[in-house]
């Protein structure tokens, strides 16, 4: 019997698979198509993302530098700037980061199987037995534990009657291959509960997108707005975002990892960093030969509970009256010295002596 099978190859799943084989224990790890694709991300993260990584990976994966962020309450005003002198964040080719944390897992020893996708999953005392669909028919395939990193519509969450997520958002992007170097991103606060936005990619092009409630048309809306404006037609693509984690994450032998387990940021969607930094506890918690799920769910929640509890304060101040969210932005805009998945580094207390300098 094998002790780990992950399902799933984001960057959750791949980064435990990665860090539990070079714990030495044995892993399988499936992906139901090839990695990294349909992209259904804008890969705009802190970065933080390169102490995940081999110190080449921003060679590789980095497109482009962003330095702040312009807030809009309408979409032809002028907007509320908020920045740093030194670069806070980075879009990437988020397909080849999949790829290169792929890459990294099978180095390090774990069994990589693309297109086979988990079907079923059945608990027992002693083991967890996954139903497997790949290319050369369907198998079964015993595990001391199993982790679901399979996404916002889990099947091993499903499978294993585990609560869902609190709420899901759809979000669509468009990608349109004109340069752009513009050093900060744009947030349009005119979406029902979220937003909308673009992100300079570099030489890589330049992102539209927009993300919203269900029932929402987010294609419809986000082709309405960039027609009005002109811009060209591109690639497209989207997904589900969770938002709000379940209240349990684990059963006996199975825990959830990444958007399966809700870890995102309530106020952007963002779910890279939590997944990886969620899949780096789960490694350092869990050992398939005298297994306790529960010192995982006890650690990702004291690491990540309270940002993302902060973090659902501040996606209500998406819904605040147009005047409010125009005192509160041009009251806080500037520079300003907050970390981008850390809402509670608002109160820290650079931030607090920026915000009150004068
Ligand atoms: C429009 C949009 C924009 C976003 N932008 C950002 C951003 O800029 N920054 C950011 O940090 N986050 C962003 N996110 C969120 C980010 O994409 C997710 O948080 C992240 O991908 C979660 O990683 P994961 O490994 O948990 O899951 P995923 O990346 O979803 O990976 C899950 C994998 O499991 C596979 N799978 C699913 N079911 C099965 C099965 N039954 N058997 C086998 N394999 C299966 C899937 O094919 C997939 O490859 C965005 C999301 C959307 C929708």
């Amino acid at each position: 019997m094998i002790d780990v099978a992950v399902v799933g190859l984001g960057p959750a799943g791949a980064h435990y698979a990665r860090r539990a084989a070079q714990q030495g224990q044995s892993v399988v790890a499936f992906e139901r198509g090839s990695v990294g694709e349909p992209l259904a991300c804008s890969g705009h993260v802190s970065r933080d993302l390169w102490e995940f990584l081999p110190d080449a990976a921003p060679d590789r994966l980095r497109q482009h530098e962003i330095r702040g962020a312009r807030f809009h309450v309408a979409p032809e005003d002028d907007g509320y700037l908020f920045y740093r002198d030194e670069p806070i964040s980075n879009a990437i080719d988020r397909v080849d980061l999949d790829r290169l944390l792929v890459e990294l897992a099978a180095e390090a020893g774990a069994e990589i199987r693309t297109n086979h996708l988990v079907t079923a999953v059945e608990e027992g005392p002693e083991s967890v037995s996954l139903t497997v669909r790949g290319p050369d028919g369907v198998e079964r395939v015993e595990a001391a534990m199993v982790v679901g990193a399979d996404g916002p519509q889990s099947t091993v969450r499903r499978e294993l009657g585990l609560p869902e997520p609190e709420r899901f958002l759809v979000g669509t992007l468009r990608h349109v291959p004109e340069p752009d170097h513009a050093d900060h991103v744009d947030v349009y606060l005119t979406v029902p509960g979220f937003f909308a936005w673009r992100i300079p990619r570099g030489d890589a092009g330049v992102e539209y997108g927009l993300a919203g409630p269900p029932g929402y048309d987010v294609v419809d809306h986000l082709d309405n707005r960039l027609a009005g404006h002109g811009v060209p037609d591109g690639e497209r693509f989207g997904g589900h975002i969770p938002i709000g984690p379940p209240e349990r994450v684990h059963t006996d032998r199975a825990i959830l990892l990444g958007d399966a387990a809700g870890q995102t940021k309530p106020f952007t969607g963002g779910g890279i960093l939590y997944g990886l930094r969620a899949a780096e506890i789960a490694a350092r918690k869990l050992d398939p030969s005298a297994l306790d799920t529960t010192a995982y769910e006890r650690a990702w929640r004291a690491e990540l509970g309270t940002e993302i509890r902060l973090g659902r304060w501040l996606r209500r101040a998406y819904s605040l009256p147009d005047p409010l969210a125009r005192l509160g932005l041009s009251t806080l805009a500037g520079e300003i010295d907050v970390h981008m998945d850390e809402p509670s580094s608002l109160f820290s207390k650079d931030a607090l002596t920026t915000l009150f300098r004068g």
